[in-house]
């Protein structure tokens, strides 16, 4: 059992969350006390003892600590940079982002050069590499635990177009063409219509495309739906859930144990009005899956915590749009699924963030370039225990429109089988870490502070 001694809910908030990702379950009693707590702790048993006092605002690499008899004492503040991490408090600091997210480039992660690796799963290795130390010199046995014996993928689609073929799309192509006044790009658009509409099946309907690739690999994937109220608005010229064949589809898909879930539109991630009206008619249509659903954002436009707040309200199970959408790589320093932490109201959040780290869109080059290059962030993400959380539209896997990126879903889904992943719908990525973090709860506790004082009397 770890006993957690500290002085506020966010500190717990930390301390319980570094306890979860290690996954380390000592067989006897350890304390874990933060600097200002330790005269509370009773010195004949073991203790970890966490200094908070930041030093450096360059993300650390490693732990710095030390062992004094049955003592270990972290002197890297790997407490505040969990909640800095995890909170996403930068992002309530930057300004004129045009409301939608904090440009990558200004995060730390980016200008320290680590936005493309789990920098807070590192420390956090790093933190339990010396944690197991300190339990083998003082012969404590201890054990560690995972939510899954297999590295977890988790496939989704945001589905942004279900109709490529369309007579208004293809007066907007000619439009274009004949404003550049261009004969030979003219040429080149008449043969793309021709080529469109001559087509067996729409290549934006891609549903059953992508339940055969893979439903041959065993996995099971989400797609968001959008949920708006006219085919054409605000976002262009979409589709709405009224579509009989969407409907018919979806429901097919959910039959064989696809999932589906929310994409709301740009006007809804500070709108709690717009996002209700759109809710209210996802339901509507699908109201045979039940309320708790997930959601990704239109072009992940969210503002961190705000958009957590909302989803809150609305009672969403889990967000997945924390990710960059310029570049493949770890937002929150993590791609393990978490349970945010409000600072202003100081108290946890009742939705999951499930980290979005590769997007389709922000990978270009030849399939075998764009294989490779996930196939890299994918294996940081499993050496941590953490799932994959892959995007990709339903439009890329489009033979036609995205050769590249159509044949790197497939060679990517083939390396995941050779490499025994499971591919399972986000919900239940989220259900088996839920389980996971229940588990690893119930080998640690709080003491607050009533519980000290009566324990030292
Ligand atoms: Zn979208």
């Amino acid at each position: 059992m770890i006993t957690i001694i500290t002085s506020s809910e966010i500190n717990y908030y930390a301390l319980e969350t570094l306890v979860d990702f290690t996954g380390i379950v000592p067989q006897s009693s350890i304390n874990f006390c933060t600097g200002d707590r330790v005269s509370y702790i009773q010195s004949g048993k073991l203790n970890v003892v966490f200094n908070q006092v930041k030093k450096s605002n360059k993300f650390p690499k490693i732990i710095d600590c030390e062992i004094k008899g049955n003592y270990l004492y972290i002197h890297t503040d790997i407490i505040g940079w969990i909640i800095e991490s995890l909170t996403r408090s930068e992002e309530s600091r930057v300004t004129n982002n045009n409301g939608r997210t904090i440009p990558m480039e200004e995060s730390f992660a980016y200008k320290q050069g680590i936005h493309q690796k789990p920098y807070l799963d590192q420390i956090i290795h790093d933190f339990q590499v010396q944690f197991i130390s300190f339990l083998d010199a003082n012969k404590v046995p201890w054990e560690q635990i995972h939510p899954s014996t297999n590295p977890i993928l988790s496939l989704t689609h945001d589905v942004d177009s279900i109709q490529a073929k369309s007579v208004f799309r293809y007066i907007y192509w000619m439009i274009q063409g004949i404003t550049c006044l261009n004969i030979k790009k003219i040429k080149i658009i008449i043969d793309r219509i021709k080529d469109i509409n001559n087509l067996d099946s729409d290549p934006h309907f891609s549903f059953d495309i992508y339940k055969n690739i893979e439903g041959k690999f065993g996995y099971k994937s989400t797609f968001y739906l959008l949920s708006l109220a006219h085919y054409l608005g605000r976002e262009g010229r979409r589709y709405t859930l009224k579509n009989k064949k969407l409907s018919d589809k979806v429901r097919d898909l959910v039959q064989n144990g696809w999932e589906i879930g929310l994409h709301p539109s740009r006007v809804t991630h500070l709108s709690q009005k717009m996002l209700k009206k759109e809710v209210s008619r996802f339901n509507k249509a699908f109201h045979y899956i039940g309320n708790s659903i997930g959601v990704r954002n239109h072009y992940l436009k969210a503002i961190f915590p705000e958009t957590w707040r909302l989803q809150e309200l609305l009672g969403f199970k889990y967000d997945s749009s924390l990710g960059w959408a310029k570049s493949p790589g770890f937002r929150a320093g993590t791609a393990k699924p978490f349970r945010p932490f409000d600072i202003k109201d100081n108290r946890f959040l009742n939705v999951w963030e499930l980290p979005l780290i590769v997007m389709d869109g922000a990978i270009q080059g030849s399939s075998s370039e764009i294989t490779d290059q996930i196939i890299k962030i994918a294996e940081e993400s499993f050496q941590n225990y953490a799932p994959l959380t892959l995007l990709w539209h339903s439009d890329r896997i489009s033979n036609r429109d995205y050769p590249e990126h159509s044949a790197a879903y497939q060679k990517l889904l083939k390396y995941f089988k050779d490499r025994n992943c499971i591919g399972i719908p986000a919900t239940e990525v989220i259900d088996l870490y839920e389980n996971y973090y229940k588990t690893m709860a119930s080998h640690r506790r709080r003491i607050n502070e009533p519980e000290i004082k009566f324990q030292n009397d």
